[in-house]
């Protein structure tokens, strides 16, 4: 299974007993979240993601997810590309009491009414807690962090001013 468009639900129960695995994207339309903290963004979010149970018989939806976003540099100002790469480590449960019990090396997901889990959603958190709060260039990118352009001001071009070129006229 590569480069499909993945099903926006699942139903993990069925997928971790058939020890599924899940290899393609999201169309990043419709990841409005996202799209709303991005300049631009890449069209696609790429993801790899596996269903397993393990030995306590715990449901589990591991793999990762990537995708690039456009960002302002806080420093320069500029627009940049950030790429945003995440792994991800859930178990679905049906309520916040299930949630308590899990193991901590695993996420909660909560399953919906159909119990099913919404993938999508799942893979847009974890891509915007990888958002960084105070997006920048890396240091040898950004172009306000060399010594010759910090604190400078941009070069005035000297206008002849008109009234003078009168006078010098008269
Ligand atoms: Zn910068």
């Amino acid at each position: 299974m590569k480069n499909l468009k993945l099903p926006l639900t699942i139903d993990p129960r069925r997928s971790a007993q058939r020890r599924l695995l899940c290899e393609g994207y999201f169309e990043l339309i419709g990841l409005d979240r996202l799209l709303a903290i991005s300049e631009k963004a890449s069209e696609h979010v790429n993801v790899k993601m596996n269903f397993d149970v393990d030995e306590q018989g715990l449901i589990v939806i591991s793999g990762n997810a990537s995708t690039k976003v456009s960002l302002t540099c806080q420093r320069c100002n500029e627009l940049y590309e950030e790429k945003l790469e995440v792994e991800f480590c859930f178990s679905p449960v049906k309520n916040e009491e299930g949630a308590q019990h899990l193991p901590s090396d695993y996420d909660a997901v909560e399953l919906d009414e159909n119990g099913e889990v919404n993938l999508r959603d799942l893979v847009e958190d974890e891509l915007i807690l990888a958002v960084p709060l105070i997006p920048k260039h890396k240091l040898e990118d950004c172009s306000a962090d060399a010594d010759t352009t910090w604190g400078k001001l941009p070069e005035v071009v000297e206008k002849p001013n008109p009234f003078d070129m009168l006078k010098q006229l008269k």
